[in-house]
């Protein structure tokens, strides 16, 4: 990925691509004081940009640093980096960390820096299987307690234990995992949201203990607004069997249909297609009134 063309956005200027290096020393990549963002631009427009910006700011203070950077500025460098790159349907990666003044746990005075890349991502999933619905393993591990963890920030940290489940899901030949929670709970896949549908309704997990993600949120308004009605609550793995739709949402993964999780099967036809062209047709830039 660190031999494409283009540009980053790093520390206030724009960089050759392939320039856009930290030291090794960094104490975000040893001690994981790093956040990030995952966006979508759509026609030129990111998809609730302002959001974004808003949560890798909170992220950060959860992590006991500030971004030097204001949401405007965010917002702002984020459109450039689209511009010099000359993208209007991308990928937007905002990242965070501290530097490498000082190694240890304590970094009081390290440095604060951010970085922006963008590239095109037409699909996080292969079309096909997003077609056919998705197959999910169970994970092992499950989303922590959130008095263990800063369970709201979108920190590099917490994806430990995703990338260890996508990888096994992967070898075993499933596109992705669903995560349980600390309390054996239905949570959430390694980067997406989850919902079900059982007699018209939507039930989706109450986000306590992992990422209430904004396209989450995004989905249960545009399903309310379509007159569906939508139960936020703690769902138990038994309950997998009574669901007959299943699909997941994530600004990289937007909707995407479900078709298995291990032995529990759906047919995600209705209720996940109208939401997917729903969520489609509201991503889409808005005009200005004329
Ligand atoms: N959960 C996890 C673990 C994620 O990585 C993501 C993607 N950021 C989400 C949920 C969905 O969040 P959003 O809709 O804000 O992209």
């Amino acid at each position: 990925f660190d031999k494409r063309d283009g540009w980053i956005w790093y520390d206030g200027a724009l960089v050759p691509w392939q320039d856009a290096k930290l030291h090794v020393l960094s104490h975000g990549l040893h001690y994981a004081s790093c956040v990030f963002e995952g966006e979508r631009a759509y026609g030129g427009e990111i998809f609730k940009s302002t959001a974004h910006s808003e949560r890798l700011r909170y992220s950060a203070e959860l992590l006991d640093f500030t971004i030097p950077y204001s949401i405007q500025e965010i917002d702002a460098a984020k459109r450039l980096t689209l511009e010099k790159n000359g993208l209007v349907n991308a990928y937007v990666r905002p990242v965070a960390w501290r530097g490498s003044e000082m190694m240890g746990v304590s970094a009081q005075s390290n440095q604060i820096h951010l970085a922006i890349g963008v590239w095109e991502w037409p699909s996080y999933f292969d079309p096909a299987q997003r077609l056919k619905g998705l197959r999910l393993d169970l994970a092992e591990f499950r989303r922590p307690d959130p008095a263990t963890i800063p369970c709201k920030a979108k920190a590099a940290g917490l994806y430990m234990i995703c990338t260890i489940s996508k990888h096994k899901a992967e070898r075993r030949g499933y596109a992705d995992a669903l995560m349980l929670d600390y309390r054996g709970l239905v949570a959430e896949c390694t980067g997406a949201n989850i919902f079900f549908v059982r007699d018209g309704v939507i039930h989706t997990p109450t986000p306590d203990c992992f990422l209430d993600g904004i396209t989450r949120r995004t989905v249960i308004e545009l399903a309310r607004r379509h007159g569906i009605e939508v139960v936020e609550r703690q769902i138990r793995p038994e309950e997998l069997s009574d669901f007959s739709e299943c699909f997941i949402s994530g600004t990289a993964a937007e909707v995407t249909p479900v078709g298995e999780i291990a032995d529990w099967r759906f047919a995600p036809t209705g209720i996940t297609h109208q939401l997917m062209d729903a969520y489609s047709q509201e991503v889409q830039p808005k005009k200005a009134a004329a």
